[in-house]
């Protein structure tokens, strides 16, 4: 087993991940079981029945909380499971703070769903803390960011927004998707939860859907269990096994995923057919400063705009050959798309133009092909364009 003072990238092979205590299996079994035979009535293992708890999401739980440097992780059946599991830490006559640069996904259930059972949101520009402080209300009992934003790639300063959140008494979320627990840990710049779809990059694989959220504080992490279990959206234990072998690997993927988008960012900085490429490892991008200090890399996300609007945008998302034209991201292979109609097509056209979306804008999630080969399918795609 691993120790906490163990380095990332042994935790993520070694956190939660012991030998199995049954059998002495090298690997976290997958334990494909409702039910668990009592000894006698009100005598168990510590398992009764695996919404509550199952061993294989079990492993996954002690490892993701590892990662992220917290005392208690939860998993979820997805993202929006995980998502939609923290905003049950709110109540009807709450009001939320949310960043205005947003999760499709979070946008929908914030604007659709919550506000049936009396929950309040105001939508702020995070990338100035300022604003975000401005929209605090007596009510607010949350704050609700993401950093590197989807898909400008924006930076927000966590602990400014901690201290805000603190303040005011709130709980400051942060949605650590596109960073992953490699490169940013929330709870360490003074957040309250850590949110993640592990369906991306610690899945990494596009093969498996799942969500996360760890917390350092036990009362919230017994409040979320109990909801959670009131409620249902957990992992069955093959996705949460995926998942537990997709993690083990996250350190060296993001590396490289993170090489190549250097890479490709560059790479396209000289193409006559790019307005602008949006990558905080740019030294002009306006985030980097921050970056550098709040992340330990930049990420494998670059977003550009063409200079020939939609046209040419439809052309590169439809003409790449290795680039897959498809939602999600995070996956080793290479991902293209076009967040006008696809990730933010849940957004009005005048909240997208003040977000800096345009028709030409298009998103990629670079995978761990080799560079070059990118590189060469965005040359030739471009060139239709
Ligand atoms: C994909 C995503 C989600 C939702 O996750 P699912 O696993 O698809 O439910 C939430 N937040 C961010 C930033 C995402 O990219």
């Amino acid at each position: 087993m691993s120790d906490s003072k163990d380095r990332f990238a042994t935790r993520a092979i070694h956190a939660g991940q012991g030998a199995d205590s049954a059998t002495g299996a090298t690997i976290t079994p997958v334990y494909q079981t409702v039910t668990y035979t009592q000894d006698a009535i009100g005598e168990n293992r510590g398992y009764e029945y695996s919404r509550t708890d199952n061993p294989t999401r079990h492993a996954l739980e002690e490892a993701l909380a590892s990662l992220e440097g917290g005392r208690f992780g939860l998993a979820y059946g997805s993202g929006m499971a995980a998502i939609a599991g923290t905003m049950q830490l709110v109540k009807g006559g709450d009001h939320v703070v949310v960043a205005d640069d947003l999760y499709g996904g979070s946008y929908r259930l914030f604007t659709e769903v919550l506000p049936q059972y009396g929950v309040r949101f105001s939508y702020a520009d995070a990338t100035r803390p300022e604003e975000l402080a401005k929209a605090v209300e007596p009510t607010t009992r949350m704050v609700w960011i993401e950093t590197p934003t989807n898909p400008m790639l924006r930076l927000v300063d966590v602990a400014a927004c901690a201290e805000i959140a603190r303040r005011q008494g709130a709980l400051l979320v942060v949605d650590n998707t596109f960073a992953t627990p490699l490169l940013q840990n929330p709870l360490a710049l003074g957040a309250h939860v850590c949110v993640h779809s592990t369906t991306k990059y610690i899945g990494g694989h596009s093969d498996v859907l799942g969500g996360a959220v760890v917390v350092d504080d036990e009362e919230m992490a017994q409040k979320l269990r109990f909801t959670r279990n009131a409620t249902g959206g957990i992992p069955g234990p093959w996705d949460a096994w995926l998942t537990l072998r997709g993690l083990k690997t996250l350190a060296v993927r993001m590396r490289q995923h993170q090489e190549n988008a250097q890479r490709v960012a560059e790479f396209l900085l000289e193409r006559p057919q790019v307005a602008a490429v949006h990558y905080p490892g740019l030294p002009d991008h306006p985030g980097h400063e921050l970056a550098r200090t709040q992340m330990h890399g930049f990420g494998g996300m670059v977003t550009v705009d063409l200079a020939g609007g939609e046209a040419a945008a439809r052309v590169l998302c439809e003409g790449t050959r290795l680039f897959a034209l498809g939602e999600s991201l995070g996956g080793v292979e290479s991902l293209i798309g076009y967040p006008w109609s696809m990730s933010h097509a849940a957004f009005p056209p005048e909240v997208k133009r003040a977000k800096g979306i345009t028709e030409g804008t298009v998103r990629l999630s670079v995978g761990i092909e080799d560079a070059e080969d990118l590189c060469a399918d965005l040359a030739q795609a471009l060139g239709r364009t």
